[in-house]
Order: C-alpha cells, then structure tokens, then sequence
C-alpha cells in the first residue's frame, strides 16, 4: 500500500508551526508496512486541498489529512473531502452527545459551530477522539482510502494509534501482524547513533529501522511482519544482535521504559538506593526519578544546594574549596566528588550522584555555559568525575545534565550487577 500524507493549515505554510504530524504519521505508517511516497502541506483554502486531493488519489492508495477538523469557518477539510468523493457531510450522533456532555460538565454553552466537529462523511467510519472533540474519519471511495484526523497532535497521535492504524491495517493485503522491539539508548546523541547505523538504516527493508529522538532519550524501533513470533524473531535477532554488537555499551533496555524506569527497577531488584545532590539541574534529576511508580524504594531523596552557601551549610562543602583564589570553584571535579560523597554519607544511600554546572544563559565563575561536572560513587568506592561540555539552551542542557548523570550511574549499577 502507498501512502500520502497532507498536512493542512496555512500555520505550517508560514512556518508558525513544525509539521511534526507528518513525522509521527510516516513513523507508524513505516512501521505498519505502508510506504509513504509523499507528503503535502497545503493552507485552509478549498481550491488548493481539492487539487492536493485530485492529486494524491491519482498517485497513491491512502491519504491521510491532519488538520482543519476544528469547529470555525476556515476548518474546512471535511467538507471539501466530502464535496471531492461526492457524499454529504452527516452529524455522528455519538459524537455529538459526546460534545454535548462535555460542554453541560464544563457549564459552557454549545455553539452550533461545536457540532461541525461531529460531523462525518455519510458512509465514512468514525475514528474517536478520546483527548479532543472533532470525530475523525476513514472513508473509501474509487478504491482510495482517506482518513482524516485532527491537527493538534495530542488529539492526532491518540486517533492515530488507537483507530486509524486498525482501519488501516483492516485494508491491507498483508494480514500478518506486526512484531517489533524498540531498543533504548544512553550516553549517545541521535546524530553518532545514526551514523554508526547509517548502512543498515540505508539498507533496511524488513525489518525496518525507526530512530525516534526526544530531547534527552534516543530510541530504535525494528518492526517485521510475520506468520509466527519465531518467523519474527528469525529476522528481528540478528538485526538486534549486529546493533548489540556496535552499541551495546548504550543499550539500557530493549522495551520502551525511560532511563530513569530503568535505573529503579535495578536498584529495587538489588535492594539499594541513590541520593543525589544537585546544583544546575535543580531538583530535575530527582524530579525524574521520582516520576517513577514505586522509586520510594530507590531513592532516597536529595539535597538542591544550587548556592554556595546551600553547599556549605548543607552538606559541609569547605569554603576554601568554593571562593577565593585559586580554588576549584563550584563547577569543578572537585566540589563535584565532594557533593556526591556528602550526599551518599547523609543520607545512607548505596549510591551518590552529584550535578554541577553552568546551566546559562550567562557564564558562571568565568566557566563556559554548557560546563557540567558530574560524579557517580558507591558506598565504600571512589567517585567517579566527569567534565562534560553540553549544548542547548537552559532548559535543554539541565535535562541533558540531569540524563547524563542518570547514565553514568546506570553504568555503575550495570558493573555492580555483573
Ligand atoms: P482545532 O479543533 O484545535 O481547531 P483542527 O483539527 O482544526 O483542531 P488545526 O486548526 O488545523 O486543527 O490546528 C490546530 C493546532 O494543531 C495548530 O495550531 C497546531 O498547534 C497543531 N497542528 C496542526 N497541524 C499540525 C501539524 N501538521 N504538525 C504539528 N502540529 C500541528
């Protein structure tokens, strides 16, 4: 099957907005096994979707439209979808209820533009909207399949996983189900992943290689489809294997579980914990862990000593080590092994982690923006330092801080484990 997907909205055209839909929908759609052959974007005007229409369904199999299913006069994707396969457009009673109810809890009065949102083509399918309002929609016309979903992407991704891939799937020849096994990375940017895959990436068929890249985390999906888990697992082992191979070293889990998940299901299962002093990060790092079900048998807890002060009063940091001439300063080695010693110390902890950095937009102790240090120890072992220099701004570099170190002390673990 091949796919185009047209994304509608004169804010992507001016470039107000990023077309991330378009990278989300090609991702599942490669993963579905449906090649994406072009991909559109096109502003609110009728005249000009009708052409991106005329000319996607003289080229491919499947269109998909993200975008204009909003209640106001230029949301007008259903209607010229419906106008261009000749049906009527029809009020999807089970939508509007929805719509109804949601607006009677919210004691908001409906419009009679709400009820656009419910409106469907008459022998479309309704794909629901279970974090929006505007019901979505799989129609097949001329032999053509056409799914039209909502432009924000929380509304949009939901739809998508949940019912336009099951539409989707019920239309392909191939009915054999898909197997895959999402690999995730630490300690390496999506760039070098990329290029130490880059021939089996330029190579793949089947199984196919998605790299996906949030800010901080970097992951791997290798799709198949199959008769049988075994057949699958004949083709997605040894591409699994051969990445083992070139990156083991970074392969924290082979599910879709963030590092810091990671890091406490190893610390539960030995029966140890880790207290974290921090600086530049400000309490991300503990914020991360502690977003995870059940760390309260993991982590201790942790100290936000972001001034020089806090390091001295709260965990004992000399002041010979902070200011004056010649000393180390905040941001060194230094005063990084002392806060992840002092820490371990304070609390008990089996481990200590500390984060110290310049985290911008202006330099600090005349050290660059991006300057991290970051020290990991055991209880009993020696703290283990590391000079890093992260880009980004602000915000990018605390979190790619705060990562690093989680990164560093999964290391640990991994050779406390062996
Ligand atoms: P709404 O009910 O919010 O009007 P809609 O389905 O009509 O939804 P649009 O009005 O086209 O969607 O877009 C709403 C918002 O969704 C945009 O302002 C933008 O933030 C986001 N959005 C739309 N299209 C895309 C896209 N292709 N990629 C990323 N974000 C998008």
């Amino acid at each position: 099957m091949k796919a185009e997907i047209i994304a509608i909205g004169t804010e992507l055209l001016m470039g107000q907005i990023v077309n991330t839909n378009a990278q989300y929908l090609a991702q599942g759609l490669a993963e579905l096994g449906v090649g994406v052959y072009y991909q559109t974007v096109v502003g609110d005007n009728p005249a000009r979707m009708k052409e991106a229409l005329q000319l996607a369904s003289q080229r491919v199999d499947l269109i998909i439209c993200t975008g204009g299913l909003g209640p106001t006069q230029d949301d007008l994707t259903k209607d010229v979808l419906a106008e261009f396969i000749g049906q009527k457009l029809i009020i999807h009673q089970p939508s509007l209820d929805n719509i109804e109810e949601l607006f009677r809890k919210r004691g908001m009065v409906m419009v009679e533009s709400n009820a656009r949102q419910a409106t469907l083509p008459e022998h479309g399918d309704p794909l629901p909207n279970d974090t929006g309002l505007a019901v979505g929609t799989g129609v097949t016309h001329a032999g053509k399949h056409y799914i039209l979903l909502p432009g924000p992407p929380k509304e949009m991704k939901p739809m998508f996983d949940r019912y336009a891939r099951p539409w989707i799937e019920a239309r392909m020849d191939s009915v054999q189900p898909l197997f895959s096994v999402m690999l995730k990375f630490a300690g390496i940017g999506e760039s070098l992943l990329e290029h130490e895959l880059l021939d089996l990436i330029r190579a793949q068929t089947d199984p196919t290689i998605a790299p996906y890249a949030k800010e901080g985390e970097v992951a791997i999906r290798l799709t198949t489809r199959a008769a049988s888990a075994d057949e699958a697992a004949s083709r997605l082992g040894p591409l699994e294997a051969e990445i083992r191979r070139r990156l083991g070293q970074h392969i924290y889990a082979s599910e879709d579980i963030a590092l810091e998940e990671q890091i406490v299901r190893m610390l539960t299962a030995s029966g140890r914990t880790v207290a974290a002093a921090e600086s530049c990060t400000g309490g991300l790092f503990s914020d991360l862990m502690t977003s995870v079900p059940g760390s309260s048998a993991a982590f201790r807890g942790s100290v936000v000593c972001y001034t020089n002060e806090a390091k001295r009063k709260l965990l004992g940091i000399p002041g010979e080590l902070l200011e004056g001439e010649g000393a180390p300063g905040a941001i060194s080695e230094e005063t990084a092994a002392l806060l992840a010693e002092r820490v371990l110390a304070g609390t008990e902890a089996d481990y200590g982690v500390a984060i110290t950095g310049v985290a911008g937009p202006a330099e600090s102790e005349g050290k660059p923006v991006g300057l991290v240090y970051v020290s990991v120890l055991r209880k009993g072992g020696a703290p283990q330092t590391d000079r890093l220099q992260l880009s980004g701004n602000r915000e990018t570099i605390k979190l790619r801080a705060a990562k690093n170190a989680m990164y560093r002390l999964w290391k640990l673990l991994l050779e406390d484990e062996a």
